[in-house]
């Protein structure tokens, strides 16, 4: 395999951009590698600037559900970008993916458009903040809720990839808002909620984490934080940035049944443009300004060619037995690795649910941060590169998701399995 232009441009890239990215993981150093630079990619493929291809499974981290450069979404941000790019004033298209949005995910009555998930879930804790007068915030070790200050504590994707528990430049005056508890851990939440729950104005949870690799709630685990917060004045954020149009079309809530107080959605709901969302009930939503006092805003929120992206997106989600089909080929995915693992004699742990999944290298199931960090890292890197060489495309760390689309072919699963064996057995 060939990398001479990407190791170039690295260099390049390098001189003006810290550490040669634009978000930190991409440096692949964890796993040892120059990041690839990528040229254009079709389905379920990515080709690089030195005429390399891989089979995809990092899908941007999650957006591309649908795989790459989809027809009908490329031929909608055509025709949106033919009509203008950005007005800074309301357009058609915003009432149609709102209404879509609340459509699909029963308890959002309302939802604001923003650029990022980490502009969704800074917005949500804000609006939580304010709608309850309380300052303090719970979130749970090794989940990620983008880059804002308050979600920097015991944080998982980048931070736990490079081994840092949080970042200066976050004032103590705020780290002392945030209380990270153990997911799955009911006792610590109720713990914590009895300690301090009248000073505590949201608890905000991946309802599947996806950032510490794929850990699953146990069962009853949201169903229990539904009715400790709700006894106690404490308003649920669901961050369905990762799950949302993911797991089901009404996300990680419509699978386990649960009505949180908000949402936060991206990734999927822009088609691969850059959209964040915030939404949930009408009474909590009108307190955000110009109708009430909770100031949140932005120049490019529901730019039109994110919007157009995000309704192409989501009306091919809509197609009958859509997550069915997807779900099904994934979990079949999986439980073949699992089975490759077996004939392999390696300690694996294969985390799936629907089209997500991680493979961690440890012989203990892994529930929570402190068992996903029993990982072998220096075995996932050799993973990865064995991978990489043979034309698969792996998250290039330990704790991410490999997501399957619905452009992964029969023959591209065929290829993981096939690769994973051979990777298997060459880590020495
Ligand atoms: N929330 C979750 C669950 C995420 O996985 C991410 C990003 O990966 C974010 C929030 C932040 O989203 P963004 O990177 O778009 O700011």
């Amino acid at each position: 395999m060939k990398i001479a232009q990407s190791e170039k441009m690295f260099e390049q890239a390098a001189k003006v951009i810290p550490g040669g990215v634009n978000s930190p993981v991409r440096a692949c150093r964890s796993v040892g590698c120059t990041p690839l630079f990528i040229e254009r990619a079709e389905g379920a493929t990515l080709y690089d600037v030195d005429g390399n291809s891989y089979v995809d499974f990092v899908c941007s981290w999650g957006p591309m559900i649908l795989g790459h450069s989809h027809p009908q979404v490329v031929a909608a941000i055509r025709a949106a970008a033919g009509g203008g790019t950005s007005f800074g004033a309301p357009t058609p298209a915003e009432i149609t993916l709102a209404e879509m949005v609340v459509e699909a995910v029963p308890s959002v009555e309302k939802v604001r458009f923003v650029n990022s998930g980490t502009e969704a879930t800074m917005s949500a804790i804000r609006l939580a903040r304010g709608v309850t007068g309380r300052k303090k915030v719970v979130k749970f070790d090794g989940c990620y809720h983008g880059h804002a200050d308050s979600f920097l504590i015991k944080a998982g994707s980048g931070l736990l990839t490079l081994g840092i528990p949080g970042s200066p430049g976050v004032p103590e005056d705020i780290v002392k808002n945030t209380i990270s508890l153990p997911y799955n851990d009911v006792n610590a939440v109720t713990q914590a909620l009895d300690d301090e729950g009248h000073d505590v104005a949201c608890v905000i949870i991946e309802p599947v984490a996806g950032n510490m690799g794929c850990v699953l709630p146990a069962p009853g685990f949201l169903a229990e934080l539904r009715r400790l917060t709700a006894e106690r004045g404490v308003l649920l954020i669901f961050d369905e940035v990762i799950t949302g149009f993911r797991l089901a079309y009404g996300g990680a809530q419509e699978l386990f049944g649960i009505s949180p107080d908000l949402t936060c959605l991206g990734k999927i709901i822009g088609g691969g443009l850059p959209v964040g969302a915030y939404g949930g009930k009408a009474e909590i939503m009108d307190s955000i300004a110009p109708d009430g006092p909770v100031y949140q805003a932005g120049t490019l929120s529901g730019n039109p060619l994110a919007m157009a992206a995000g309704i192409a997106t989501l009306r091919q989600l809509q197609q009958p037995g859509f997550y069915q089909e997807l779900n099904d080929r994934a979990t079949r995915c999986a439980e073949r690795l699992r089975e490759v693992a077996k004939r392999c004699g390696l300690p694996v742990q294969i985390n799936g649910i629907g089209s997500m999944m991680t493979l961690f290298f440890c012989s203990d199931p892994v529930t929570d941060f402190t068992s996903a960090m029993r990982a072998d890292t220096g075995l996932y890197a050799k993973h990865y590169r064995n991978m990489l060489s043979q034309g698969i495309y792996l998250a290039p760390s330990q704790f991410e998701v490999a997501f399957i689309s619905a452009a992964h072919t029969p023959h591209d699963l065929e290829k993981l399995e096939k690769m994973t064996e051979w990777s298997f057995k060459n880590l020495a």
